[in-house]
């Protein structure tokens, strides 16, 4: 008996998940921080890990870390969902708001995990074009949301992979004309001027996501969900109850309340940004976009995939995201330390104009 037609359709459909892996010296396609920590930190860190209990299960509720958000962001702890990743946190969120037929919205072109996961649990997936500059159509965005009861928005700001906030009066729109639970995912927060968490006091239907991931932690899968705290009480039923390890919980703690030396690689990453937009910008033949990320999206006519190989050649990897349409000839290259930066830039140009 085969079991293939017992597979659910959404999945058998669905690729198999997919990075680039190249064995490539300069790693700039998946928008990590590029800085370790200092040695003595290391040692201070792994003595804080020596004392978990790794025979024992986690906290589930992940109260000290939760506690340590709360503070540092001023907000309540019951407000506060962690999840393994926002990733996790985005399917808590569909598996929570999920009914027969239901629909969510995503702009694009945006994060793929929505559409991904969407699919996977089920919704049906609403796509509306970014305009011109890569900001909300509001207009057609809420006139679809309410003709469909749409459920969920999903709005990345900074989006990726183009790098922009979405204007902050566009996403209250949203917010107030929509009947949807608006998520904005705050991913890349550290390195812009946007933070929506002040507006929760006044939206009942927000949800901001932030992550670990993209300012140091990405190994440790930590992501975080504030909302109104009855939402959070129904989201928390449909997180897994043990997704926090107890590593990553006393690690992520432990970092978050030593945090001079993340906050000066985020200004370092900020800086990096600032030099790879100037010196891109001056490469005959490359369109770079503006970004409030340390991701930056570019686009090379008439390059196709033959410079995501080359720059392959050259041990740098980037992530390649021309297909048809929007995003044609376009790749998104992230911060990396200013070695990587300036061997990305030396292996674009000679490539380019070489
Ligand atoms: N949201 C956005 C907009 C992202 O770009 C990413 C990572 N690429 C995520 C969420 C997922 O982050 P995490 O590592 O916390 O799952």
């Amino acid at each position: 008996m085969s079991f293939q037609n017992l597979i659910r359709p959404e999945i058998r459909e669905m690729a198999a998940y997919h990075a680039d892996v190249a064995d490539v010296k300069v790693k700039l396609d998946a928008n990590e921080n590029p800085y370790q920590f200092s040695d003595a930190l290391l040692k201070e860190l792994f003595a804080e890990l020596a004392t978990v209990s790794l025979n024992r299960y986690p906290d589930s509720e992940a109260a000290e870390l939760r506690d340590i958000i709360a503070r540092k962001l001023d907000i309540s702890r019951d407000k506060i969902l962690l999840g393994n990743g926002s990733d996790e946190i985005l399917q808590a969120l569909m598996l929570t708001f999920w009914s027969e037929g239901a629909k969510l919205m995503v702009p694009v072109p945006t994060f793929g995990m929505y559409g991904i996961l969407g699919k996977m649990t089920g919704y049906e997936v609403l796509e509306v074009s970014l305009d011109d500059n890569f900001d909300l159509c509001t207009e057609e965005m809420i006139s679809l949301a309410v003709r469909e009861g749409v459920k969920l928005i999903f709005l990345a700001s900074p989006n990726n992979p183009t790098g922009n906030c979405f204007s902050g009066g566009r996403i209250i729109e949203l917010i107030e004309k929509t009947n949807a639970v608006v998520v904005v995912d705050e991913a890349y927060a550290a390195f812009s001027n946007q933070d929506f968490l002040p507006k929760l006091k006044k939206f009942e239907n927000l949800v901001v996501l932030r992550t670990l991931s993209k300012i140091g932690l990405a190994g440790l899968r930590v992501g975080m969900m504030f909302a109104a705290r009855d939402l959070v009480y129904e989201v928390n039923k449909a997180r897994l109850p043990y997704n926090m390890n107890s590593l990553s919980q006393k690690a992520a703690g432990f970092i978050l309340t030593h945090d001079a030396e993340l906050l000066a690689q985020i200004e370092k990453m900020k800086a990096g940004r600032e030099w790879l937009l100037e010196k891109m910008a001056g490469i005959k033949g490359v369109h770079v976009y503006p970004s409030e990320a340390n991701i930056i999206l570019f686009r090379v006519p008439g390059s196709g995939d033959g410079l995501f190989r080359q720059l392959i050649e050259d041990n740098v990897l980037i992530r390649n995201l021309s297909r048809p349409g929007r995003l044609y000839n376009c790749f998104r290259v992230c911060v990396g330390t200013d070695d990587e930066n300036r061997q990305f830039i030396d292996a674009l140009t000679r490539r380019l104009n070489g």
